[in-house]
């Protein structure tokens, strides 16, 4: 491709992914960087060069008025050898939703789906082939002007990086246990928890923090003015599966729309199960697990697809499912796309797009 500079990049020889992949931890030779410059006009050609450090000043704006947004997908290497990325353009559009609120420039889409291809295509021999790995892309984008004073960026750097990841649970698919606190909220309508911006996520470690020391993995977070709606769960969004209805919350504003989410509806009407977007209250799901109507819940996510939850603590209400077996549907679900992401099961939603 012409359209990418290549700066000291030689193809890689003799890769050796680590054996005991930790999440996140791990990086690939290179990564891609395209810089914007109003000054010069907007977007500069995207440049591919070794996984390395900035050089940034310390006044630059990202550290101090947090402009910076990212999102994550993943690629996949199949049985017969081809690359497949699992909705790629979802990402980036959503990128582009958070960029907008965040006064930061929007990307185009074929430069950026290009640039992304030709990145994984170079970095190829760092896609794991064991069951349930893949390579987990990270991109960023965050303004880097040195100045003090709050204003939006005028220059902001666009970064692509790659981490080769494991099977989310390493030992088999396992329920989780979550706690829905109602003494922190993660984020209010007309703000911006709708957005992949590092401020959100910053703004959630203490609860997360607290669930832990609780023995929970995970927060369930209620709505901001009430506390009394489900919204969502950590990096994840939510399904509580009752006999004659799935229900996940509808996007208000505070939720983060998952690709996964938005996969995971369009699946279960393919199916014909009754599938809605509503408001949920936490009462409710309380009374559901009471009357026994409420079978199982799950969230959904790309870094583990489908969590299974195991065990729900509400107040001094423990609604208990299985902390061994994951519920039936979910199960369902998580074997579904990951057929469909892997290869071995229909892409009959047209969902994969391929690396030549
Ligand atoms: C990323 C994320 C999700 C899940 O989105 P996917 O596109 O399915 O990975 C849900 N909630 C929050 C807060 C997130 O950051």
């Amino acid at each position: 491709m012409n359209n990418i500079n290549y700066l000291e990049v030689e193809k890689n020889t003799d890769v050796e992914i680590p054996e005991n992949l930790v999440f996140g931890k791990n990086f690939t030779t290179h990564m891609l960087e395209m810089n914007f410059d109003q000054a010069k006009g907007g977007w500069q050609t995207p440049v591919i060069k070794k996984f390395s450090d900035f050089n940034i000043s310390p006044a630059a704006l990202v550290f101090h008025y947090g402009q910076a947004i990212f999102d994550g997908l993943k690629a996949y290497k199949h049985a017969d050898g081809k690359i497949a990325l699992f909705r790629p353009d979802k990402n980036i559009e959503r990128m582009n939703r958070s960029a907008k609120r965040l006064c930061m420039p929007e990307l185009d889409m074929e430069t950026t789906l290009g640039a992304l291809k030709e990145l994984i295509k170079l970095e190829q021999d760092w896609i794991p082939t064991k069951e349930g790995h893949s390579i987990y892309i990270r991109p960023l984008m965050f303004a880097y002007d040195p100045f003090i004073g709050v204003k939006p960026g005028d220059q902001y750097k666009f970064i692509i990086m790659l981490s080769p990841v494991g099977p989310y649970y390493p030992e088999g698919f396992k329920p989780v246990p979550i706690l829905a606190t109602d003494k922190y909220v993660r984020a209010v309508r007309k703000g911006v928890g709708d957005c992949k911006t590092a401020g959100n996520y910053a703004a959630s470690l203490l609860a997360q923090q607290e669930a832990r020391q609780e023995g929970y993995t995970q927060v369930l977070w209620l709505d901001a003015i009430e506390q009394k709606y489900i919204e969502e769960v950590g990096t994840m969004n939510i399904f509580m599966h009752f006999k004659d209805e799935v229900v996940t919350p509808m996007l208000t504003g505070s939720i983060l729309p998952g690709v996964t989410r938005m996969s995971v509806i369009d699946i279960l009407k393919d199916w014909g199960y009754n599938i809605t977007e509503r408001m949920i209250s936490i009462q409710e799901v309380v009374d559901g697990y009471n009357t026994g109507n409420l079978l199982e819940i799950f969230g959904t996510g790309t870094a583990a697809i489908i969590s299974s939850v195991g065990k729900l603590k509400y107040k001094d209400t423990i609604m208990e499912f299985s902390d061994e077996h994951p519920g039936e549907l979910g199960t369902k679900l998580y074997e579904e796309i990951l057929g469909i992401q892997y290869g071995t099961k229909e892409d009959k939603f047209g969902w994969m797009t391929y690396i030549e």
